[in-house]
């Protein structure tokens, strides 16, 4: 085992603003000097990072919403719409090749992030997911990895207090929400983020466009929801910065303000990411991207000079970094800036940095379902484990 690279600042700020957050000596976790390298367990003359992170990819079916910045949609292929266009596979298969993956990085940490699409738009899958993780972890020590983390990533809609859909029988939809909120405490995740990108409704649905059937997009049930599962899971909100949203420091206050009544303890406000010359083919996310990225650095200055923002730590990752605030000794505010050209840059070298098992049953290293594939469906028939 190696380390990879050091580095205890983001070369994603500006040079001013990087200086003022060295000048700080903030606490710092930097993934690339904990992550050690190690021969991949799925060959290929590769190395891979200790801890790793995996995600199973949720898209069985569509998301329950449309933001006009998903990521989802931000391909190279001329196209808005996310990319789940792939055969999916049915969900016994999908989850066996989850666990040979699971079981394959039995000498590995694991960070495990459930994301993709939305994936408690389809609860059922969901439950199976999350006990097919549980069944790995109450087995057999020498078949399962160390898991470093559990994140689930989700817009809310499955897990809303008064069932996901409108229009569909009440008590069949809080039967299954219930029976969903179950499980996910039995997976004791180390965070729930919930991506909220205002804290007024009408504003939000302009951004993130849920369907109409759909009860979260409403403000009483999204903070109803908030409120009951707080109490039961360690609960994050999540606003990605733009200028049709959350645009400044002042907003960012109100958001503050807002999630402290809901009793929430930690907010992250990601920047839209900055990327390569590859992902701008002119599709309408890419351009809302371009044309709503807030400026990050003035913002975090303007946080730095600021009464009640008190600087706290830092994070730094293969491709992001993360500053910490305290905001009135009452809530952690984390703003983080992603570069998706670093990213690609480095998922294009001989190092896997990140794992996903595709609906199509391909577990690739990159966010394409056909690229950097390191098991596909068929090889997993035959992978020994
Ligand atoms: S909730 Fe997530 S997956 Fe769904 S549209 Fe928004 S960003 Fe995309």
């Amino acid at each position: 085992m190696k380390q990879i690279f050091s580095g205890t600042s983001s070369q994603l700020f500006s040079p001013l603003l990087q200086k003022e957050i060295v000048k700080l000596h903030l606490p710092t976790q930097n993934m690339n000097v904990i992550s050690k390298l190690q021969p991949s367990p799925f060959g290929g003359n590769k190395t891979i990072t200790s801890p790793i992170s995996l995600t199973p990819y949720a898209g069985s079916v569509r998301c329950t919403a449309r933001c006009k910045f998903c990521s989802e949609c931000l391909d190279k292929t001329n196209s808005d719409h996310p990319q789940n266009s792939y055969n999916i596979i049915s969900s016994k298969q999908f989850f066996s090749c989850l666990t040979k993956s699971l079981k394959k990085l039995r000498n590995n940490k694991v960070i495990l992030c459930l994301s993709g699409l939305e994936p408690t738009s389809n609860q059922e899958w969901l439950i199976d997911c999350l006990r097919s993780v549980r069944a790995i972890e109450e087995g057999d020590l020498e078949t399962k990895p160390e898991f470093f983390a559990k994140y689930l990533y989700s817009n809310c809609s499955g897990l809303a207090i008064n069932g996901q859909f409108l229009d569909q029988p009440r008590q069949k939809e809080v039967e299954l929400r219930n029976r969903l909120v179950k499980e996910l405490i039995k997976y004791e995740p180390t965070d729930v983020y919930i991506s909220r990108h205002h804290y007024d409704e009408t504003v939000n649905q302009r951004i993130m466009q849920y369907h109409s059937n759909v009860s979260i997009k409403h403000q009483h049930t999204f903070e109803k929801t908030m409120i009951d599962l707080n109490q039961k899971l360690p609960m994050r909100l999540d606003a990605v910065l733009q200028k049709s949203g959350i645009s400044n420091i002042s907003r960012c206050e109100d958001y503050l303000n807002w999630a402290i009544g809901m009793g929430i303890e930690n907010v992250f406000f990601r920047n839209l990411a900055y990327f390569n010359d590859d992902y701008v083919n002119k599709t309408n996310t890419s351009s809302y991207i371009a044309n709503n990225r807030v400026n990050i650095d003035n913002l975090v200055s303007k946080c730095l000079g600021r009464h009640n923002w008190t600087p706290i730590s830092q994070k730094v990752g293969y491709y992001y970094f993360c500053l910490k605030f305290n905001y009135k000794n009452k809530i952690s505010a984390t703003f983080e800036i992603s570069d998706y050209g670093v990213l690609e840059n480095k998922h294009n070298t001989n190092t896997i940095y990140k794992l996903i098992l595709y609906p199509n049953g391909n577990l690739t290293s990159d966010w394409y379902p056909e690229k950097n594939v390191q098991v596909s469906l068929k090889n997993f028939q035959h992978l020994e484990v």
